[in-house]
């Protein structure tokens, strides 16, 4: 299925992966902050809180890095936890409350100090022969718990959510979409870290991605979950071995932009590049 799509796909890539579509994605937070440290931390506060329509979460990103400063990994590594709590007060974005938003910021301000960033955290546990970045994630994970203050509650909703755990079922998306971020490099990804290959990424799976591989035959699942993203990887990888993510901002974008509709419309079909591959009954 996968070697028929290529054409179709790298046609799509080389018309939707571009910056002037940066405003529609969370990624776009990120590009406001020079240094590479600001962006790693503003990036993961930026790919946690990238749920829901774009809109909203970028309103919500917004809120959750202004009172953070110019300079937020600097903030963040200052931050106790009455300033973080007091900084923090009004935020609301769905289930995450000013107290995640505060325990967030010590997280991030605790791996600052301990390790400089997020980088080393994922690398203790990431190696270069891993077929994936799972293992790798799940340390990252596990260590930014580990390295809670203890005035931190990581058994809230909110804060939990921060905090996914990818050797479950789930797709963990904003995970994997922050490794996107920083492993891969192009005209969008920032590519800061060499501790894992682009090769090794998972699909970022949102329900715009699923939608379009399911239309695209890369998966007959219905659950957009972590099984889902790795049979969808694996179809990519078909495509380009060394870089099989670099098609998701693109496909994202085909829903998000509204160029693929999540139903049936003969209007968007008659002029989609993908209408000659896509199995949509
Ligand atoms: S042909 Fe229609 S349903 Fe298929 S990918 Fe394009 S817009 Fe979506």
């Amino acid at each position: 299925v996968s070697r028929r799509l290529k054409p179709f796909l790298d046609h799509v890539l080389a018309r939707y992966n571009r910056r002037e579509y940066l405003a529609t994605d969370p990624l776009s937070a990120v590009y406001r902050y020079p240094d590479p440290r600001d962006q790693e931390v503003v990036a993961f506060v930026a790919a946690g809180l990238a749920f829901g329509n774009v809109k909203a979460v970028l309103a919500g990103i917004a809120a959750a890095l202004a009172p953070l400063g110019p300079h937020p990994a600097r903030t963040l590594t200052d931050l106790g936890p009455a300033a973080a709590l007091r900084k923090a007060q009004g935020f609301n974005y769905r289930w995450v409350r000013d107290r995640d938003m505060a325990n967030l910021w010590l997280m991030l301000g605790s791996a600052l100090r301990a390790a400089g960033g997020l980088e080393p955290l994922f690398a203790a546990s990431h190696s270069g022969a891993a077929p994936d970045t799972l293992v790798g994630a799940d340390g990252l994970v596990v260590a930014l718990t580990d390295l809670a203050p203890s005035a931190v509650d990581v058994t809230r909703r909110g804060t939990r959510s921060f905090l996914p755990r990818v050797s479950g079922p789930g797709a963990s998306k904003r995970l994997h979409m922050f490794l996107r971020w920083m492993v891969r490099k192009d005209e969008l990804d920032l590519g800061l870290w060499t501790a894992a290959r682009p090769a090794q990424l998972l699909v970022p799976l949102d329900t715009h991605v699923a939608r379009l591989s399911r239309r695209l035959g890369l998966t007959a699942r219905r659950t957009a979950g972590k099984a889902m993203a790795q049979e969808i990887t694996a179809g990519l990888r078909v495509l380009d071995p060394a870089d099989p993510i670099k098609y998701d901002f693109a496909l994202a974008h085909l829903g998000i932009l509204g160029v693929c509709p999540s139903r049936r419309d003969p209007h968007h079909c008659s002029a989609c590049p993908l209408s000659p591959v896509c199995q949509m009954e």
